[in-house]
């Protein structure tokens, strides 16, 4: 056997490159241009098959809109997305429809994201009908075997969404994601909407299809503990960029961003002989319609210098605690 071949790393489900999303305001008569905001601005990553990868960050660190920008729910400015070697971002309307057969979405709100107009077989079915599945009958076995592995009641097919718990509402919207068999599922905030112990419930069912069917996650969640549990690799993002990708248990037990200390420092620790070591965040996030020169860090950096203030920081590989990938953007880890 080639010895070359045998231990090439298999190529990427997803690889998302120089990903922008910059929003320009209109511009108003005898007023000034205002610039624009840079919700995401230069973003690279991977997900390979069956793998989850986490964007974690601040509230408005640009999480959101990269996940949506995969999916080109929202249109990004530049940049190259590709699933399975296929440039997405060049695609019709219609073609990058029919590609949403491999690319799907859990929202943070199950509630909003389902028609509160059909009931939960008709809302798991409309994707089926769509993508071609024309037999009313393969439609129900589908849905039936759809409701078995989400944990939801066969009954429960006849059930409005107002009818169904939180919990459940989200099992169905997950049903809905499973339908077509995707390659990769976005998960938007998934778990966040709900009572503690049904997020492990929806978790560990988000693990046990991934395990079964091969699935990808792209994972955003503010809740670095469910981080934890699911991930393999973690994206922190701040202002925009990612300032350090990992696996997962690199980044937990030695995180090199100075940024990243902080947000994990906030995570509740479950052994009352550990000490808390709590990190405050000095500050507010800059504007991302005018992000500080240099590391867009360095207004907040405990470890700021003045190499800080004029040049910005590349994300370049380190060498890794748990012998994995450890990518940071500064200039002194
Ligand atoms: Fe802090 Fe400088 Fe590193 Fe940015 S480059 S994180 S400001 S030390």
């Amino acid at each position: 056997m080639n010895t070359a071949t045998a231990t090439a790393a298999p190529a990427p489900l997803l690889r998302v490159e120089r990903l922008k999303k910059h929003y320009t305001a209109p511009q108003r008569w005898l007023t000034p241009r205002k610039p624009p905001i840079q919700a995401v601005d230069g973003v690279s990553f991977t997900v390979t098959r069956g793998e989850t990868l986490s964007l974690v960050g601040e509230s408005g660190c640009g999480k959101t809109t990269t996940a949506k920008s995969v999916l080109r729910l929202v249109e990004p400015s530049s940049g190259s997305v590709q699933l399975d070697g296929e440039e997405l971002l060049g695609l019709s309307a219609h073609a990058m429809r029919l590609r949403r057969r491999d690319l799907q979405i859990i929202f943070q709100d199950p509630y909003a994201s389902l028609s509160p107009r059909l009931t939960a077989g008709e809302i798991v079915a409309e994707p089926l009908r769509n993508f071609g599945m024309h037999s009313r009958a393969e439609r129900a076995e589908r849905v039936q075997w759809l409701f078995g592995k989400v944990g939801l009641r066969p009954e429960a097919v006849k059930k409005y969404p107002h009818e169904f718990s939180g919990g459940q509402r989200q099992r169905l919207g997950i049903a809905r994601a499973l339908a077509l068999n995707p390659k990769l599922i976005v998960c938007d905030e998934p778990v966040s909407a709900l009572d503690v112990s049904v997020q492990a419930q929806v978790v560990n069912l988000l693990m046990d299809l991934q395990a079964e069917f091969g699935i990808a996650y792209l994972f955003v969640a503010h809740d670095l503990a469910v981080v934890r549990h699911i991930s393999h690799r973690v994206a922190v993002m701040y202002l925009g960029q990612i300032v350090e990708l990992a696996d997962r248990d690199a980044l937990f037990s030695a995180p090199l961003h100075p940024y990243t200390e902080i947000l994990l420092s906030a995570v509740p620790v479950p052994d009352p002989r550990t000490p808390a070591r709590r990190l405050l965040l000095q500050g507010d996030p800059p504007s991302p319609a005018n992000p500080p020169a240099g590391c867009r860090f360095h207004t907040r950096c405990p470890l700021a210098q003045a190499v800080c203030k004029e040049q910005a920081p590349e994300l370049a590989g380190r060498p890794s605690a748990s012998g994995g990938s450890h990518q940071v953007a500064c200039h002194f880890r």
